[in-house]
């Protein structure tokens, strides 16, 4: 706790709407006791020097800083002590405007404005007040990357991670190393000029791996257990040999795809004709010699298969219960129900891989017959990433290879050949296609979505959970944090996070080995290792009052919290992102971090003046904002003077998943008249930065409605909105709104009891 406090003021970033020198004076009354310096300094940013001059002289504990945004140049105050933010710049000056929306006296700043300017140095003291500097909870960090897979991706983490001198230990399920990459003696461009296959020489990738002495492999294995935490994790794998366990620090997965089943291509004619083939076979069949057509179709507009399916399933979904058909006997395939049409999305997914796969198929085919085949790419979306667009520019103009944009509306077997009509094509007209060969894309489909791969000993059970939300991959936020799954410590690269192409794989596998190394020595210097990298603070539990409800350890996104064998909490510090959402979960309120706690969010809401007079003094609205996108987003707002209801107060919170139904109520009791909720959205395009916070807690504010129902408090009074970091915009809408309806409502009841 921070008992003697230097408080300073930044007359250039606030002095321009605000009389700092009364804003200090009722700082140095109020908090006389706790204050040994009250300075207004001409600019921050200038005056770090005299700070910490002042943290020796008089043994101060810790420095709030009253000035611009915690967001901006955060790095220029790092001091010995324990540092905290007044935001007056951004959401204080710049965001404050006149409640009837008259222009604001330039001259003399307004009574509105300083009583929230004070509100806010009052609840920045009471914050750094309540906070403690986090002791960290360093573990020892084995120099060990556990790389699962041993394909095209896994290989590159593999030697990757040699070459940073950390030691390997390589697990492969299969006889021999390779994975599908053994099916591609010749790749798409891996390389500068980018306009021409080239040899994949994955012999040479293997011998790397298999001569580097700090790698140990593992073929003919699979993963039977990985328990612990990042820095100290055991594996345990299965070898022929009998069990083999492993310590290290951070795992990759690099296990790869499997085919998307066949069902769901057959309206194409896979599976129904022994002329069509997926891209996946017919490059093994390229590599086998087995290859004798020499008219192919390579048709990479898959409408003909998703339309089948999206029909079937809603006439399923549409069939009366009781007319529902008999079981299929086995062998006869199921009618498509709404899931196959979350499975058929991996064609979409799989475009850019095939697109590039197809291009190369036909230069191969073509080269090996030596011009002798005719390759026709029938595309809707020709998707082709980055630099890899120099390859396709080539193969437009190469001899045998015809390309043309058109809508695959037929696939039909023909006898000794297949017809593929196609329509809307590039050449001005529909035309009928004789080949002797149909290839349709592959669908990419990740080996999470259909096995158990790291087996993790943890209380949530072994797999990545709610794998349902990523289409089966294990990624845990396709925006903000590539590579990261929901578990820390097990980074993912390759076609296990999304469809890659094998120039993209090599590049994943580094970015996930990064990662790990970032793992292993953030768990050895004790802090976080993301998405708050460098965070020391952990959540602390107070067991003595734990009623061992278990919902901390069940909302927990990460996994990061186990079950001792009395059915208690058994933190693992290392699994956790310090997003907050176990101690928003626990109704005994037992749990804490040394600088962000219960008691000091509730004590910072009671520090607010909430007038008496609602009519004559108006509304106060409390609104608690998740730093990741609201926060940020609510500066933005106010950097472009987009500015917002006086009546507010806004308090950061790590997550919305950490929001305590306690603080509403101190807020309610305190006498705000309403409670904003601003975070990420959720559901289907979720951006929550730790997954499932924004969702837990409007689900907690479902239960929150119930209780001020029964206190006979309107439940409107407490609502959740979403903003994304880039809807700035439309930040005083939402807020004025959300104001303008409490307005309606009237004071709330509780008010001044
Ligand atoms: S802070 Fe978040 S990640 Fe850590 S234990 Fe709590 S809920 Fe899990
Ligand atoms: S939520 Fe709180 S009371 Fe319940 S098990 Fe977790 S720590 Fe214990």
């Amino acid at each position: 706790m921070a008992g003697k406090i230097g408080v300073y003021f930044d007359l250039q970033n606030i002095g321009g709407g605000l009389d700092v020198e009364a804003l200090a004076a009722q700082t140095r009354d109020k908090w006389g006791d706790l204050t040994a310096v009250v300075k207004v300094v001409p600019l921050l940013a200038e005056a770090v020097d005299e700070i910490r001059a002042d943290i020796e002289t008089q043994s101060l504990d810790g420095v709030l800083l009253c000035g611009a945004s915690p967001r901006v140049d955060g790095d220029l105050y790092r001091f010995s002590v324990q540092v905290e933010h007044v935001n007056l710049r951004e959401q204080c000056v710049l965001a404050y405007r006149n409640p009837d929306n008259s222009p604001v006296d330039s001259e003399e700043a307004p009574e509105l404005l300083t009583l929230m300017a004070r509100d806010y140095v009052n609840m920045g003291v009471v914050k750094l007040q309540k906070s403690e500097v986090p002791d960290s909870a360093a573990i020892k960090g084995v120099p060990r990357i556990l790389v699962i897979g041993g394909g095209w991706t896994g290989l590159t983490a593999a030697a990757e991670a040699a070459a940073t001198g950390y030691e390997v230990v390589l697990v492969e399920k299969a006889e021999k190393l390779g994975g599908a990459a053994c099916n591609i003696p010749t790749g798409s461009p891996l390389g500068p000029l980018w306009t021409d296959k080239q040899p994949v020489n994955l012999a040479a990738k293997i011998e790397k791996v298999t001569g580097d002495k700090s790698i140990t492999v593992h073929c003919n294995a699979r993963m039977e257990k990985l328990e612990g935490q990042p820095g100290e994790f055991t594996a345990v794998i299965a070898t022929s040999g009998g069990p083999v366990t492993v310590q290290v620090g951070a795992v990759v997965l690099a296990t790869g795809w499997t085919p998307l089943d066949e069902k769901y291509l057959a309206p194409m004619g896979l599976g129904v004709s022994p002329m069509v083939v997926h891209a996946a076979q017919f490059g093994k069949m390229l590599a086998a010699g087995q290859v004798t057509a020499r008219r192919i179709a390579f048709v990479l507009d898959t409408t003909l298969a998703e339309e089948a399916v999206r029909k079937a399933a809603e006439e399923t979904a549409e069939a009366p219960a009781e007319a529902a058909k008999p079981a299929p006997e086995e062998g006869e395939a199921k009618p498509f129900v709404k899931e196959d049409l979350e499975s058929i999305k991996h064609l979409q997914y799989s475009n850019a891989v095939n697109s590039v796969g197809m291009l190369r198929l036909a230069n191969t085919i073509c080269e090996k017959t030596d011009d002798a085949t005719q390759a026709f790419i029938l595309y809707k979306d020709m998707t082709v990433p980055g630099i890899l667009e120099r390859f396709y520019k080539k193969m437009q103009n190469r001899l045998g290879v015809m390309m043309t944009k058109a809508d695959v509306t037929e696939i039909r077997d023909h006898g000794d050949r297949m017809v593929v009509a196609c329509k809307n094509t590039l050449l001005g007209m529909d035309f009928d296609l004789d080949v002797d060969m149909v290839v349709v894309p592959t669908g990419l489909v990740p080996t999470t979505a259909k096995d158990v791969t790291v087996n993790f000993a943890y209380r949530q059970g072994p797999d990545f959970p709610d794998l349902d939300l990523f289409d089966g991959f294990a990624d845990s936020n396709y925006i903000c944090f590539p590579y990261e799954t929901r578990r820390t410590g097990v980074y993912a690269a390759g076609c296990v996070r999304q469809p890659l192409t094998m120039d993209a794989c090599e590049e994943d596998a580094r970015g996930a080995v990064l990662k790990a190394v970032q793992c292993i020595e953030a768990a050895g210097h004790g802090v976080a290792v993301h998405p708050r990298s460098g965070d020391r603070s952990y959540p602390v539990f107070n067991f003595v009052r734990c009623t061992q409800c278990k919902r901390c350890t069940e909302e927990c996104p990460f996994g990061a919290l186990d079950d001792d064998e009395k059915g208690t909490p058994k933190p693992n510090p290392a699994r956790c992102r310090r997003c907050g959402t176990c101690f928003g979960a626990c109704p005994e309120r037992v749990i804490s971090f040394a600088n962000y706690n219960i008691d000091q969010i509730g004590s910072m809401i009671r520090e607010v003046q909430v007038p008496k007079d609602f009519k004559k003094e108006g509304p106060r609205i409390l609104i608690l904002a998740c730093e990741n996108d609201a926060y940020p987003a609510l500066d933005m707002a106010g950097m472009r003077r987009k500015a917002w209801s006086p009546y507010c107060r806004v308090i950061p919170v790590r997550c919305l998943g950490s929001v305590n139904a306690i603080w509403v109520s101190d807020a309610m009791s305190k006498g705000f008249d309403g409670v904003m909720l601003l975070g990420c959205k959720y559901g289907d395009d979720y951006q929550c930065h730790f997954v499932k916070g924004s969702e837990i807690c409007n689900r907690r504010k479902e239960n929150i409605a119930e209780t001020l129902n029964r206190l006979g408090v309107q439940p409107e009074r407490v609502d959740q909105l979403e903003v994304a970091i880039d809807e700035y915009d439309k930040v005083p809408d939402l807020i004025d709104g959300f104001v303008a309806r409490i307005t309606a409502l009237g004071p709330n009841p509780f008010k001044g009891m």
